[in-house]
């Protein structure tokens, strides 16, 4: 491992953390206050907060803080690899709520700003930025998943616009998105040619479009944060197309496929986690923090997210140096699908029985997060690219061993 901060960096970190000191506490206040639960809505997790996390993103791109990584001509900072780092570091560490559209500022308008036209940069870009309209992606389907390239739903060219038909699935957030940013296959007979990576195409869709039928799908924790999205003839304007016709895995993969080291705030996140549930421990469960068993999963704990926050810090090193964050970045992704899981198992082990109580129930300790936690955190071994996904590419690509 070898860097050390700029003075720009250093800067930069100073700017956010003046902001971060005079913005967030007053944010909070009002937002945690008395009226929270009708503020926030009454359900728990992503979807119940969505107007406080509208809130936030609109407060911070008033001082370019939303998108860092955006071009300073779209509202961004045009932040260096090293000054995102620092942005998801501090933003950890200061426990900052989540953003409205988090796909929006992250991979969808990069994509547009990469591959868009200028009039759907300028129709596009400033409604993502300020929270105004949602965007969720449109990618997953029943039978293409972890094998994306396998996708179905097809765009056929009618005149000026493409009818779509077809079925997406697991789609986060569509229930309130305006625009999707969606894979459809414009070639329906690349599949049978064995070039399924071609003859796709990526769309910017309007989700009120008539033809659309979604349908929130009930998780495990009772939320609903994806949707089955259903094409119906639906008419989408050539105009809307983003890249080439038949060029959209090319579109998907270069603007989602960024190396960023974009999840160096997750070590610092989940310690800080593991720090709140052993404060919540100490409170009203001591006697389990005395047990040798569950010192022993705290102390593996700890060492664990050292060691990925070690492992990020590396990638980060590569990357300053010109080369690839592999195979760190995988890694720390298997990590992380580990660390939060072990996590939210301990959680119920040393809190007893009142961790399982939910949100609203008599006795829920932390307002029932540690009981969502521990169903919801199985998502981290899917999101994001699946845990057996990530063995794979590490056994080809690090390991280089025999399929
Ligand atoms: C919370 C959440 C939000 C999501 N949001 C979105 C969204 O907004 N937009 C979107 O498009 N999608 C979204 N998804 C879908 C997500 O991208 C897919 O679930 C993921 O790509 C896996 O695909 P799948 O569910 O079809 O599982 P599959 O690909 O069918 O995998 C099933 C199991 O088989 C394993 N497997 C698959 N291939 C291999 C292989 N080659 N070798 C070994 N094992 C393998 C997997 O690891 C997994 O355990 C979301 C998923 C979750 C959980």
């Amino acid at each position: 491992m070898d860097f050390s901060w700029s003075e720009q960096d250093r800067n930069f970190e100073s700017e956010l953390t003046t902001f971060l000191n005079r913005e967030l506490a007053p944010f909070l206040e009002h937002w945690n206050g008395a009226q929270s639960a009708a503020k926030q809505g009454s359900s728990a997790g992503v979807m119940g907060a969505m107007e406080k996390r509208k809130a936030w993103q609109h407060l911070l791109q008033r001082e370019r803080w939303a998108a860092v990584l955006w071009p300073e001509s779209w509202g961004g900072r045009n932040a260096s690899v090293s000054q995102h780092v620092i942005y998801t570091q501090v933003m950890a560490k200061y426990r900052t709520p989540g953003i409205y559209n988090a796909n929006g500022i992250v991979q969808i308008g990069p994509a547009i700003i990469e591959w868009g036209t200028e009039e759907q940069r300028q129709r596009w870009l400033p409604n993502i930025l300020d929270a105004t309209e949602h965007w969720c992606q449109c990618f997953s389907e029943p039978h293409a998943g972890s094998d994306l390239a396998n996708l179905r739903t097809t765009a056929i060219r009618e005149g000026d616009d493409y009818v779509v038909n077809g079925v997406k699935t697991w789609i986060s957030s569509a229930q309130i998105a305006d625009w999707g940013m969606c894979l459809f296959r414009t070639d329906p007979g690349a599949i049978a040619r064995g070039m399924k990576h071609d003859g796709i195409t990526m769309f910017g869709v309007d989700m009120h479009a008539p033809g659309i039928t979604i349908t929130p799908i009930r998780e495990i924790t009772g939320d609903s944060l994806f949707c089955e999205v259903v094409f119906e003839n639906v008419r989408v304007s050539a105009n809307d197309r983003l890249g080439e016709e038949n060029q959209g895995w090319s579109v998907s993969m270069g603007a989602l496929g960024k190396e960023r080291v974009g999840s160096a705030g997750q070590a610092i996140s989940m310690a800080n986690d593991l720090r709140q549930l052993l404060q919540t421990a100490k409170a009203v469960n001591p006697g389990a923090l005395r047990d040798p068993l569950i010192r022993d999963r705290v102390g593996q704990l700890h060492t664990q997210i050292e060691f990925t926050r070690m492992l990020l810090e590396r990638a980060l090193s590569k990357v300053l140096q010109g080369e690839k964050g592999f195979p760190e970045v995988p890694l720390s992704k298997l990590q992380w699908g580990y660390i939060s899981l072990w996590l939210a198992e301990l959680a119920i082990d040393v809190l007893g029985p009142a961790g399982l109580v939910t949100k609203g129930g008599e006795g829920a300790i932390d307002d029932g997060l540690w009981a969502r936690n521990y169903v919801w955190q199985r998502y981290t071994t899917i999101g994001a690219g699946p845990t057996e996904v990530q063995k794979n590419i590490l056994a080809d690509r690090a390991l280089r061993l025999e399929r």
